[in-house]
């Protein structure tokens, strides 16, 4: 079998990488590798994973057309993190918007709620 490589740019293949949190199969067990499984998602558009790994009390702030809006709209094609302590992850978001390419830079903050990490809110730069 061909390994692929994860689009989350851990170098590792994406079976032993983002796709048994995408599969649900197992829980992201730090916000550095929910948010590389949540990068991920964005280039597989994987649109119920993003709303379900957001923080059920933000939720509102979403909506799943968005998400697969801004999902589909953009080509990802590089994750850099820049800093991963606690529940920080401050991080930049590489993509292509019709020809033209674009730096996400975000400081996120990932809350627990029971086993679960979940994407909390994000300071953008
Ligand atoms: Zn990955």
């Amino acid at each position: 079998m061909e390994l692929i490589r994860c689009t989350c740019c851990s170098e590792k293949s994406y079976t032993e990488c983002c796709q048994p949190f995408h599969l649900q199969i197992a829980v992201p067990p730090s916000p550095e590798h929910l948010m590389r499984s949540r990068y991920s998602a964005y280039a597989l558009h994987l649109i119920d994973y993003l709303w379900e790994t957001a923080h059920p009390a933000k939720r509102y702030l979403f909506s799943k057309a968005d998400i697969e809006q801004w999902a589909k709209a953009n080509y990802w094609f590089r994750l850099e993190i820049i800093y991963a302590k606690g529940d920080i992850v401050e991080f930049k978001a590489f993509y292509q918007n019709k020809l033209k390419e674009y730096v996400h830079h975000e400081k996120s903050i990932f809350k627990k709620d029971g086993d679960k990490w979940y994407y909390f809110s994000g300071e953008h730069f």
